[in-house]
């Protein structure tokens, strides 16, 4: 139907509105930068399905985006010739569809404005953000080679419903007109939109334009229906192919944040570009918190794939390891075709070949930091370790790197942060010391109070103290450091080697002959609940402890299974 339509907000997004509207004021600038990100998306579309399909640039080829303010008129206009919507499409994504992330990230507001403002642009709900300066937004819209007839115009005061009517329009695109409110004219000042856009789209692959300052030393009055001039606000290059001393760490960060939705600044990058037998470009990120859904399995993970400039996709998992998912970023690959897809590229041994290198990349970066600037690394490990943590399980070929990486409690402090490495514990081991020990146990203060380490105690021998859920998963893959094999203590007849002297080892042996009555009574009453009982000389406080068999399973790994019903 031609005819107007009124329809309601889809209840989330409502409630999403509504904060937008009455609390995230602290920070109105950054709906510029939601908009401007989402017209470059649609060049970045309309590139992408031109590749196979020419006919969809129309006349014009020159993709960018126009910002225009009306002083008088209170208004600010964005608008660009990407890809455009159709009428579906619109009443979709500015109106109905439930966002995967918007219930989670009304789940998760804090009611601390900064904090909560720093949330939207996490969840992709960069849209509804105009509605910060603005009481009245429209939309016109044209999806590229759709007849000028099937134009739409969308509009909404943010409040419980919006509509759609058809519109004519000559050009593609879509053009997004605030009307900006009482409190928000500033948005109307072109210097103060200059420096905005600068400050937060500068990296942006296409022209931020506006309409070129009239120049008073001129003094022509220029005729009144003349079209104006435009000219690009910002730098207009792809950032990643740009040398790296002539990028700033801000424009680094900047550009983080336009391709992760993390309002925070990134904690560390990589900016390289490889060339001979592959030809690729890499700017990889790390971030300095979690994302929210870092444990669903389904979040989003992967970098920004572009060939040769080109935009292919988002997310694009294949280019690193699981346990690597953390890491931001674009790679630009010049080998690849422009047509590959997600199939495409599960098969393609020379993504397998990039994969290879960009982990390398990643591992070493995080080495860097380790080295250089260990507070940092710190931060990183907090947030990331217990995925760092899955490694050594996926990824065989970097087990000894990853290894150097991984950070741990132990005896040596007690502390509960995860801060002493593996080659820390071995520069302090004792003389005649051999293996590696390590504890495992559902929570620090359990594994700190085992029984288990009464007797490493006595002699001063650290232990690792482990109490993540994935340690067992991940003892269960490391078996040695540094040609050191390392040893649960729970688990098995323990042997001290030299550590223990010849008088203990008698005495140990001699306990066995001596309550040889003691330990049959107890195997008898245990029955098969245990495999065995034994006398021991390890514990100096405790009278009894469960070990594990040397071969069994984990208590923690047991538990998980346990929980999943196995
Ligand atoms: P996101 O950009 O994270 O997807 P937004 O709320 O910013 O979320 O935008 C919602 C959706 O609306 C986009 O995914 C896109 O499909 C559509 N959209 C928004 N602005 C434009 C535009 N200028 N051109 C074409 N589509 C747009
Ligand atoms: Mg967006």
């Amino acid at each position: 139907t031609v005819e107007k339509e009124t329809m309601g907000f889809q209840t989330e997004a409502k409630q999403l509105l509504q904060l937008m509207i009455h609390s995230l004021y602290s920070n109105k600038e950054i709906f510029l930068r939601e908009l401007v990100s989402n017209a470059s998306d649609a060049a970045d579309k309309l590139r992408f399905e031109a590749l196979a399909d020419g006919s969809l640039f129309e006349s014009d080829p020159e993709l960018r985006v126009r910002v225009t303010a009306d002083k008088e008129a209170g208004t600010l206009t964005i608008s660009d010739n990407g890809i455009g919507m159709s009428r579906e499409d619109v009443v979709a994504n500015l109106g109905t569809i439930a966002r995967s992330g918007t219930a989670e990230f009304l789940k998760n507001l804090s009611g601390d404005q900064r904090k909560d403002s720093q949330l939207i642009g996490q969840f992709g709900v960069g849209f509804y953000s105009a509605f910060i300066v603005a009481d009245r937004v429209e939309v016109f819209t044209r999806r590229a080679g759709a007849p000028a007839d099937q134009a739409v115009h969308w509009e909404s005061s943010g409040e419980a419903d919006f509509s759609v009517e058809a519109h004519n329009m000559a050009e593609r695109g879509t053009k997004v007109v605030l009307h900006l409110r009482e409190d928000c004219k500033e948005f109307a000042d072109d210097w103060r939109l200059r420096s905005i856009i600068k400050k937060y789209s500068d990296h942006i692959g296409i022209p931020v334009e506006m309409p070129k300052m009239a120049s008073p030393a001129e003094g022509e009055e220029e005729p009144a229906d003349k079209a104006p001039e435009f000219e690009a606000v910002n730098a207009a290059t792809a950032l990643w192919t740009r040398p790296r001393t002539e990028v700033s760490d801000e424009e680094y960060q900047s550009f983080y944040k336009h391709i992760s939705h993390d309002f925070s600044d990134a904690l560390y990058w990589s900016h390289n570009k490889v060339e001979g037998k592959l030809e690729y470009n890499s700017l990889l990120y790390l971030p300095s918190q979690p994302p929210m859904d870092m444990w669903n399995r389904d979040a989003v993970r992967g970098l920004k794939l572009y060939v040769q400039r080109t935009f292919i996709m988002d997310d694009a998992e294949q280019f690193l390891p699981l346990y690597l998912r953390f890491v931001k970023g674009v790679v630009d690959s010049n080998d690849l075709s422009l047509n590959v897809s997600r199939e495409i590229l599960q098969q393609d041994p020379v993504v397998d070949s990039m994969k290879g290198a960009l982990t390398k990349r990643v591992l070493d970066m995080l080495s860097k930091l380790a080295k250089n600037e260990p507070e940092k690394y710190q931060t990183f490990w907090k947030a990331f370790g217990q995925v760092m943590k899955e490694g050594p399980a996926e990824d065989f070929s970097n087990k000894d790197k990853i290894a150097k990486l991984l950070r741990f409690a132990t005896t040596t402090d007690d502390k509960v942060e995860q801060t002493h490495s593996l080659e820390d514990y071995v520069s302090r081991m004792k003389e005649g010391q051999k293996d590696i020990f390590y504890v495992v146990a559902e929570n620090h203060k359990t594994a700190a109070n085992s029984p288990h380490l009464e007797v490493f105690r006595k002699k001063g021998i650290e232990v690792l103290l482990l109490s993540d859920r994935v340690d067992d998963w991940l003892m269960n893959h490391m078996h040695e450091f540094d040609g050191k094999t390392l040893k649960d203590v729970g688990r098995g007849q323990l042997d001290l080697g030299e550590l223990e002297g010849e008088d203990e080892k008698k005495a140990q042996e001699n306990l066995a002959e001596q309550h040889k009555d003691l330990i049959e009574r107890v195997s008898k009453a245990l029955g098969e609940q245990v495999e065995s009982v034994r006398a021991t000389a390890r514990l100096t406080d405790s009278p009894a402890c469960l070990v594990v068999g040397e071969d069994d399973m984990g208590a923690q790994m047991r538990r998980i299974l346990e929980q999943a019903g196995q």
